[in-house]
């Protein structure tokens, strides 16, 4: 990609940052960045299911066990009785055994924190390298846990950033990787954040808001709807943002 197009993108993320941030606000972040494994674990309990629902989960996890070296003691089943609120408790209590597993073997102490000092990309190649840690949960602990300028992909994201046109992408990591390293400093949080609410409470798969979305003027999405929806229902809390 020349750097004409590179910067050229990164006006228009700045753009679509602050139309959402007149709508929205600044998102708020967690006082604490939290520990990267506490990231990790709470984006794997966050697959298809909402922010209150995983939240239960990972506090019945936190609240049930002193630290991830007593979860890393359970077998699946085990955990899964703990985390069945978030739902795909067999999925997502094997993920979590696996990747514990993995850590135990590595050291004495099960824990991420060797990943604080290295570079983006490292860090996104060693968590990616556990079983059933993908480029989204990774890149939700280098911007949640390590506050680095990566905005992470979800289904909203990659629906949001397609719709409007500033990527032209068929899957969440590819629009991942298309805007990687073009967000504006200091902006991947709020951008994220926002965008995730955008696509909660305006663009939705099906039926947008569009007549009174924030992002109206600049979308170039064909099918925007006409009709005015009267209400929407604010969709705020951010689990990534309440781990501690
Ligand atoms: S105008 Fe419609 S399609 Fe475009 S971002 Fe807003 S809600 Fe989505």
């Amino acid at each position: 990609m020349c750097l004409t197009v590179i910067i050229m993108m990164q006006k228009k993320i700045e753009k679509i940052n602050q139309l959402l941030i007149q709508h929205f606000g600044i998102p708020q972040k967690s006082k604490q960045l939290p520990d990267p494994l506490d990231t990790i674990i709470g984006t794997i309990l966050s697959q298809n299911t909402n922010d209150q629902n995983s939240f239960k989960a990972y506090r019945n996890l936190k609240d049930n066990f002193n630290n991830w070296d007593e979860v890393a003691e359970l077998k699946p089943a085990q955990i899964e009785k703990h985390i069945k609120v978030a739902g795909l408790g067999k999925q997502k209590s094997k993920a979590i055994f696996e990747l514990l597993q993995s850590l135990k073997k590595k050291q004495s102490l099960i824990s991420l924190n060797h990943i604080k000092n290295i570079s983006d990309t490292k860090i996104l190649e060693e968590l990616t390298s556990y079983n059933g840690i993908g480029v989204k949960t990774a890149s939700c602990v280098l911007l949640f846990s390590l506050d680095r300028n990566i905005c992470p992909v979800d289904t909203h994201v990659h629906r949001v950033l397609n719709r409007i046109g500033l990527v032209k992408t068929n899957n969440p990591e590819k629009t991942f990787y298309e805007i990687l390293n073009k967000i504006p400093e200091g902006t991947a949080h709020s951008f994220h954040t926002n965008l995730i609410r955008l696509g909660r409470e305006f663009c939705k798969p099906t039926m947008p808001n569009c007549p009174k979305c924030p992002l109206l003027k600049i979308c170039k999405y064909e099918n925007k709807t006409k009709v005015i929806k009267a209400n929407y229902s604010k969709r705020d809390f951010m689990l990534l943002d309440n781990l501690n």
